[in-house]
């Protein structure tokens, strides 16, 4: 089992230490564990912008130096690869790439949590939007998780159809065009997709992405990665079982891992 997405209590919205998902992980048999709690919002001019969302910037060497610690101590039972979850700003990244330029991070994981000015998780954002808006609202939100992707600053693309989350209505609005556009941004960038299993913590339940665009992203032979997006280590590898029984139905072969910015695959299992 692998799992290249897990955060911890740094964020302020998990709970438990890196060696609580660590300590987790070992139980569970995982023998791969990605730690990759939410990057500072470097872009910010304090050192804690958001408490609720990220830590300090101060903070960012210290959670560095434990995660490598707890590599060094772990190696002998279980692999441990350092990463941070960057949030993507469209046109302003230059103080992410300078920030995490320093440190020896596996891979940096890309995601979309601000969309058109609000958090994607907020549900006053539908409250405006019209009925037939919607497949718009849908494909303008794909073409900016490609454009995450065209950066070329991440390794892997984080929850790619997390808009959806507490809108579960938007699951079945179509936008083949968006979809296929950012499938093969993803793809053409060298980057891999999350199979992202906290869609189970919203209200649309299920992964992100859905079943469909799995299936689409299999076409344009998309390589992809496991996420649980744990922030309780309870949740460390959630529904790996279930979701390596689906990819392996829908064709695919390999997970993606990166150890020092370089892409190693596995066979699915
Ligand atoms: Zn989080
Ligand atoms: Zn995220």
């Amino acid at each position: 089992m692998i799992d290249l997405h897990t955060h911890h209590q740094r964020c302020g919205h998990a709970t438990g230490s890196l060696r609580d998902y660590v300590v987790e992980a070992l139980e569970k048999g995982v023998k791969v564990l990605g730690l990759s709690d939410h990057t500072p919002m470097f872009a910010s001019k304090e050192d804690h912008a958001l408490p609720p969302v990220a830590m300090p910037k101060s903070e960012f060497p210290s959670y560095v130096a434990e995660a490598l610690a707890l590599k060094a101590e772990f190696e002998n039972s279980i692999e441990i690869l350092v990463s941070t979850e960057a949030d993507y700003f469209h046109g302003r990244m230059d103080a992410y790439t300078e920030a995490l330029g320093g440190y020896p991070l596996d891979y940096v994981i890309g995601s979309l949590h601000m969309f058109e000015g609000r958090d994607i998780f907020d549900v006053t954002r539908w409250e405006a939007v019209e009925e037939n808006d919607l497949a718009a609202v849908k494909a303008r939100y794909f073409r900016a998780v490609a454009a995450c992707a065209q950066s070329r600053l991440f390794h892997v693309i984080g929850h790619v159809d997390a808009l959806k989350g507490n809108y579960p209505n938007l699951d079945a609005v179509p936008a083949p065009a968006a979809t296929d556009e950012m499938l093969l941004a993803i793809r053409n960038s060298g980057a891999v997709m999350e199979v992202n299993t906290s869609g189970g913590t919203k209200q649309c339940g299920g992964w992100y992405p859905n079943f469909d665009l799995l299936e689409r992203a299999h076409h344009f032979q998309v390589p992809i990665t496991f996420a649980s997006d744990a922030h309780v280590p309870e949740r460390i590898c959630d529904q790996y079982p279930e979701v390596v029984r689906v990819l392996s139905d829908i064709g695919f072969k390999a997970w993606t891992v990166f150890r020092n910015q370089e892409a190693r695959e596995y066979p699915l299992c």
